[in-house]
């Protein structure tokens, strides 16, 4: 009995059935091993050979037009940055990019460029990118000054180390990019400037103060909080200082363009490409010095879908405490959002989605203080109505009140550029 008649049981039915039925007849011929003949092995292999050839001529087609563009139907953003045609003229660029303080999301960011990401490699060699690539301070320190093309800097300058490599990376590059919130903001690493004691009270904080630390603390003798120079039996172990104020990274370097966001999107990101592209191949000038990338002239409102009827504030409530309605001004609603105050470009990414605006993109040209101008905003909402006794200032305090983190909201991104900058203590003597 052959394998197929074991299979499927064959000759049990066959032996059983005596019915001589239609559908015993099928079963048996469906599975009947077909006979192969010489002649039709050497076609099958002939046609196999040939279906090879043909792969083999449609893949060397495919490597040939390789730089060829986009279609233009396509919706992701990055498809209508022109590929590359394999190096630029003068030889390929370079690129370096760094990660102060930040969280890596922005690095992230420039990884999104999902195999684009290749076609950056054809038009720069990477001389520097922690994440994802080798090339260490000290390869930096032997090239010469401005031969790096483009440093694409992220993250707040938050130690001496993001400080010595912002002014390393200046010196050694044609442009700087300020990329992200943290980079030109400060973003959510400034929050630290509001804390009056500077980094000694937040190394106390996380390190004996922080539950998570307990267990630890508890088995010292003393409390133990990261010093930047020990001593070890085989020689000096350093840390960078932290420094007491976050800066942003024009604060310490000059900068030629910044890209906003948290992160920023992709829209910015084949923007900045397609600048440096034209730039690499064809000799093209480069946007002015000082452009911001990615943004409108305008503040998020004018791009946000949601209507705005100017609704009297009476009460401050969070997305999670009522039924959002879809089409209405967040605002109108009671939610803070900081889009009045805060510049358009990145579509109005959060509102869509019924979230506030929380100011990634920092402020319009014609502020200089985000949060500020994001309290006039709302002030003029308050329903102060002349003689009206239903609103008075203890009642407006009795509202803004139920705002938990006033500081911490209306400057969750900008700390580094407001015009407050940083908590102090008050000593004796009014110093
Ligand atoms: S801007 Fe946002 S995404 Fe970028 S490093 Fe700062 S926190 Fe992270
Ligand atoms: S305040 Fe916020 S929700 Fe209202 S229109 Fe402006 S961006 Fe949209
Ligand atoms: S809506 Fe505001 S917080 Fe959200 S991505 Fe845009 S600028 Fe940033």
């Amino acid at each position: 009995m052959g394998f197929f008649d074991r299979l499927f049981n064959r000759d049990k039915h066959k032996d059983e059935c005596d019915c001589g039925c239609k559908e015993h007849e099928k079963k048996v011929v469906d599975v009947k091993e077909p006979v192969v003949t010489k002649e039709a092995k050497a076609e099958a292999k002939a046609a196999k050979a040939e279906a090879k050839a043909e792969a083999k001529a449609a893949k060397a087609e495919a490597k040939a037009t390789k730089a060829e563009p986009a279609p233009a139907e396509s919706t992701n953003p990055l498809d209508a940055y022109p590929l590359l045609p394999g190096a630029p003229p003068g030889g390929k660029i370079k690129l370096a990019i760094y990660w102060a303080a930040g969280c890596g999301g922005c690095d992230v960011s420039l990884l999104d460029t999902d195999e684009r990401i290749l076609t950056i490699g054809d038009m720069a060699d990477i001389v520097m990118w922690p994440i994802a690539a080798d090339g260490k301070e000290k390869d930096i320190a032997a090239m010469k000054d401005q031969e790096i093309t483009v440093s694409i800097i992220n993250g707040a300058v938050r130690n001496t180390e993001n400080e010595h490599m912002a002014k390393l990376l200046r010196q050694k590059s044609l442009l700087v990019v300020s990329y992200g919130t943290c980079a030109c903001f400060g973003g959510s690493p400034s929050l630290a400037n509001l804390i009056p004691g500077g980094k000694e009270e937040l190394l106390d904080y996380v390190y004996t103060k922080c539950g998570s630390m307990k267990d630890f603390q508890d088995k010292q003798s003393k409390p133990v909080i990261p010093q930047t120079s020990v001593m070890t039996a085989d020689g000096e172990i350093t840390i960078p200082m932290l420094y007491d104020v976050v800066k942003s990274l024009d604060q310490v370097i000059d900068v030629d363009y910044s890209i906003p966001g948290c992160p920023p999107t992709q829209e910015s990101i084949r923007h900045l490409l397609a600048a440096v592209a034209a730039f690499a191949y064809k000799g093209e000038a480069l946007p002015p010095k000082g452009t911001m990338i990615g943004v409108t002239t305008k503040t998020l409102c004018e791009e946000c879908h949601r209507k705005k009827e100017m609704r009297r504030i009476t009460k401050i409530v969070e997305p999670h405490e009522i039924d959002v309605d879809p089409e209405l001004c967040l605002m109108d609603q009671g939610i803070l959002c900081l889009g009045p105050a805060t510049v358009g470009g990145c579509g109005a990414k959060c509102t869509k989605v019924a979230q506030p605006c929380r100011g990634c993109y920092g402020p319009t040209k014609a502020v200089t203080e985000l949060g500020s101008s994001i309290f006039t905003a709302i002030a003029s909402l308050f329903p102060i109505l002349e003689n009206d006794p239903t609103c008075g200032e203890d009642e407006i305090i009795d509202i803004m009140s139920t705002v938990r983190d006033p500081l911490g909201y209306f400057y969750a991104f900008s700390m580094s550029k407001s015009l407050i900058k940083r908590s102090v203590v008050e000593k004796k003597g009014g110093q």
